[in-house]
């Protein structure tokens, strides 16, 4: 499989996850979602009344992050908080309370490095830099120090938590180890070398003891999607298990649809899901999605 093939496979992984989750996504406060599990299909509903195949905040803001890598021709702070602040608005389902409140900062002047520092983004191990991360993966796919550079300022632009950097870049690291082929089990290796300055997180990632039922936060997202990748043998094996977890499940959706994608490559995708994304507006998404990839692609490459 070539790496292109990986590329396409990473993120529509991503939206794919995302839509397939998002109908079961359980919001604290907020009654559970009744739809029939296993869930293996694109059924919209669920809390946020989405229409089949839609995916949701996470798929969202990863792909206005790769549209603005594509633009800028690599990955600058500043045109990223930028472009955030403004899909925020465009946003018509809601998103995190430390995205918000840092968009709000950000819409209010503060600096990109500056605007997540307050109580959510210091205190909170939230989910919103590890949802959106993969597109750092993808351009830095050959160059791991630009990849853990990009990695730690685009998660400080909401979520600067000390687990929440961390796992974005075990993350992203674990993809660049999936593009380059490696066993999974190899990529997670390699992955937790590079969180080797947060020894407790590093300690949870390399057993993965939590996994198999929802915990909580960036935590169940990271230990949940990886443990799936590594217990399951297809693309949609691993993703209907793990969105299937429940919780948080369009976010897990949409970290496990990355890492699997890049794994397993697009056409391991399968089609009924590919075919069915949707964005907010209920237009198409699948070919668009496709386009960015190849865009993508070609900004890494050349
Ligand atoms: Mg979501």
């Amino acid at each position: 499989m070539n790496l292109e093939e990986r590329f396409l496979g990473c993120l529509i992984g991503l939206a794919v996850g995302d839509a397939l989750g998002g109908p079961i996504e359980e919001i604290p406060g907020k009654p559970k979602p009744t739809a029939k599990r296993p869930l293996t299909e694109m059924i919209g509903g669920g809390p946020f009344n989405l229409k089949p195949g839609e995916y949701t905040d996470d798929a969202s803001m990863a792909l206005a992050l790769a549209k603005t890598i594509i633009t800028c021709k690599g990955y600058h702070p500043i045109h990223v908080a930028r472009e955030y602040a403004k899909w925020e608005r465009t946003l018509p389902s809601a998103t995190g309370r430390t995205i918000q409140e840092s968009m709000r900062r950000i819409r209010a002047g503060i600096p990109w490095d500056k605007a997540s520092d307050n109580p959510y983004g210091n205190n909170y191990a939230g989910t919103g830099a590890a949802m959106r991360c993969a597109p750092i993966a993808l351009l830095n796919h050959s160059r791991p120090e630009k990849l853990i550079e990009h990695t730690r300022k685009d998660a400080i632009i909401t979520h600067r938590h000390p687990d929440c950097i961390s796992s974005s870049i075990f993350i992203n690291t674990f993809i660049a180890a999936l593009l380059r082929a490696d066993d999974p089990l190899i990529a997670k290796n390699y992955a937790l070398r590079h969180i080797n300055d947060n020894p407790a997180l590093q300690k949870r990632y390399e057993t993965l003891e939590h996994a198999g039922k929802p915990t909580k936060g960036v935590y169940d997202i990271v230990e949940n999607s990886v443990h799936t990748l590594l217990t399951t043998t297809t693309f949609e094996e691993a993703l209907t298990k793990s969105v299937n977890l429940a919780g948080d499940a369009d976010t897990r959706g949409a970290v496990t649809g990355a890492i699997a994608g890049a794994h397993y490559g697009e056409k391991a995708i399968p089609l009924r899901w590919k075919q069915a994304l949707v964005d907010h507006l209920g237009t198409p998404a699948y070919e668009r999605i496709k386009r960015l990839a190849h865009d993508l692609y070609r900004t890494a490459n050349t």
